[in-house]
């Protein structure tokens, strides 16, 4: 969550940071702002988006060639004028940009105040800079060794960007929990949360560590220093990612462009991992942590939102061909229960971005309590990916749009391949049912490009849903995730407040709210309860309620019953979720649409959550 961008070096600094901005806005648009320094220094801040403060700059001045800019997600301080970053600190001499929480800000304020600062916001950020101003003044030291003394004394987590009026020739930066990336291009240096802003001017970068703290000059110096002051030698890397990744290709949304490169993304995911016609999954991550794997106690897998709900589709997968017990946590929750960890446990952490801080919190925990790690993120190279024992990326490519679609579909096929390898190895599953699930998984791509081509069906009926005040979506066994993922992608884009239940839990308590205005969507592809499903069709109906039904293909029974259906491939039960969730997306994604909701950008959301 929030997005910080900075660059110093030949060019101007203005043009730079406003297309980073807009790159970085999925991590939060509730403000922007931008300073630079030319002759003096400048500072434009504005509520709402990017483009809000463009056009508020409109013909202003932005001359500079040294500059950091902002756009918000707010954690301190209502999301206004005022409380937009960069911060200037008191005396007018310090300006900074702040992704995260100063969590001991109320103290330190308190001190700052008896030694004469004055606060304008409400947030913890300008605390930030007025302590580092205060160190620098009273100790006189250089702008990064203020900083880093500054840091010494801060709880919480951040990603900072500092400039120094009277030092137009110096960036100085640091990151604790929330990421931060130096560019190294031939014109100068950038600073970003993720590469995105970074890969038109440079793919040379460095990942900036936790307290790690970056001071990087005009005479092109890189100088990176722990907090406790240890020298670091800086890691040239390369940004892999291409740029068409990070724009909409012709697409009018992101989510509707991630939601069309399934096929390709799930092609990915399992390019040179699988093998259907030789028959074998390869994963090198499992394969490095196989005994343990093997011979665990317990699976635990943690994770945030959507991620959570591929942790829930995973315990199916793994308790049935694995046969090793899983429990699936909200790492929020798991991290302050004092849980019970074992060093003969494995904690499996899904997350897209790799930064979400409740779910890095919650390895951190397992970790200290000897349990190993497996990561299943999208994006290379960030910190979940960095701490964990072993892992596996899910090569989706950037995810920009805020719901997450592509990143669910990659950490389904990925986490479906750690079961059925481990499966084999283990001699859970019989080899003719392993391979003729390994063909079925590589048929994947093909099926989800079916559903959609149904795209033309499911926009019609988000027309004849898109007034409903709420919605009830109904699953069993592999659906059941499903069903909550759908209710997910409904709420949080089109703001209809929605449940996820398993079938069979409608009647001990949502049956209540059925009436002819709730739309119910039923997954009812489950060879396994097809009877009970359509028992609890038909009680739906029963009560008037209108019963939109995903089916499968050539299923006649529920197509009489139901008021709408839209029909997917057959596949293998234990894959269904992979293709029943794509109707799901495409039918939130319409009604989002046709409700006028930014479905990229929706209201109080943000991407990467790096803050608790
Ligand atoms: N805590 C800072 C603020 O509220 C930064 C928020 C964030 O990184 O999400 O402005």
């Amino acid at each position: 969550m929030c997005g910080i961008v900075a660059y110093l070096g030949k060019k101007q600094a203005y043009p730079i940071l406003l297309k980073g901005l807009k790159r970085l806005e999925y991590r939060g648009y509730d403000s922007a702002g931008v300073a630079l320094i030319d002759e003096t220094l400048t500072v434009y801040k504005k509520k709402g988006k990017v483009q809000d403060l463009e056009t508020f700059i409109g013909e202003r001045s932005t001359a500079g060639s040294i500059g950091i800019g902002h756009t918000r997600w707010a954690t301190h301080g209502k999301p206004d004028d005022i409380n937009a970053h960069p911060h200037i600190s008191s005396n007018g001499r310090l300006v900074l940009v702040h992704n995260g929480i100063i969590e001991n800000y109320g103290l330190l304020k308190e001190a700052l105040k008896k030694t004469g600062h004055s606060f304008e916001t409400q947030t913890d950020t300008e605390v930030l800079v007025n302590l580092i101003e205060e160190i620098q003044k009273t100790d006189n030291l250089a702008l990064e060794e203020a900083v880093r003394v500054a840091l010494t004394k801060v709880r919480g987590a951040y990603a900072i960007v500092v400039m120094d009026k009277n030092d137009p020739d110096k960036l100085v930066a640091a990151r604790k929990s929330s990421p931060l990336v130096v560019g190294v291009g031939d014109d100068g240096f950038y600073l970003a949360s993720d590469g995105t802003p970074i890969v038109e001017h440079t793919r040379k970068v460095v990942y900036l560590k936790d307290e790690e703290i970056v001071t990087l000059t005009r005479s092109g110096e890189m100088d990176i220093k722990t907090i406790s002051n240890e020298i670091q030698h800086p890691f040239i890397q390369e940004l892999e990612f291409e740029i068409e990744t990070i724009e909409k290709g012709g697409y009018d949304y992101f989510m509707l462009k991630e939601i069309n490169e399934q096929p390709a993304t799930i092609r990915e995911c399992l390019r040179g991992r699988l093998n259907a016609d030789e028959g074998w999954i390869k994963l090198s991550g499992v394969d490095n942590l196989v005994n343990k794997l093997l011979n665990a106690d317990r699976f635990i897998i943690v994770g945030c939102g959507t991620s959570w709900h591929a942790g829930l589709i995973a315990e199916y997968l793994f308790e049935d061909f694995v046969r090793i017990p899983v429990e699936v946590e909200y790492a929020s929750e798991f991290r302050y229960r004092n849980p019970i960890i074992s060093e003969r446990d494995i904690v499996f952490a899904i997350s897209q971005s790799g930064e979400t801080a409740d779910t890095l919190a919650a390895l951190e925990l397992a970790k200290e309590k000897g349990a190993s790690i497996y990561g299943v993120v999208n994006v290379v190279g960030s910190s979940i990916a960095r701490i964990t024992d072993e892992g596996s990326y899910i090569h989706a490519g950037p995810e920009i749009g805020v719901a997450s679609t592509k990143a669910f579909t990659g950490q389904v096929t990925l986490l479906t391949m750690i079961a059925l390898t481990l499966a084999n190895k283990k001699g859970t599953i019989s080899n003719a049912y392993y391979r003729q699930l390994i063909t079925e998984l590589e048929q994947i791509p093909n099926k989800v490009q079916q559903v959609l081509e149904k795209n033309a069906q499911i926009e019609f009926i988000a027309k004849e849903i898109m007034d409903a005040p709420n919605a009830l979506y109904l699953g069993r066994g592999y659906n059941f995730p499903v069903a909550l993922e759908g209710a997910l992608k409904l709420k949080e884009i089109s703001y209809i407040h929605a449940e996820g239940y398993p079938a069979a839990e409608m009647k001990h308590g949502p049956i209540a709210l059925i009436d002819e205005n709730m739309p119910v969507i039923v997954m009812a592809t489950n060879r396994s309860a097809y009877e009970k499903i359509i028992s609890n069709i038909q009680e739906v109906k029963a009560r008037g309620g209108r019963v939109i039904a995903i089916i499968s293909e050539g299923d006649k029974e529920i197509k009489e019953i139901a008021d709408y259906t839209i029909e997917i491939p057959e596949t293998e039960e234990p894959l269904t979720p992979l293709i029943s969730v794509i109707p799901l997306q495409l039918l939130s994604y319409h009604i989002a649409l046709m409700r006028g909701c930014n479905v990229d950008q929706p209201r109080n959301l943000a991407k990467s959550v790096t803050v608790e």
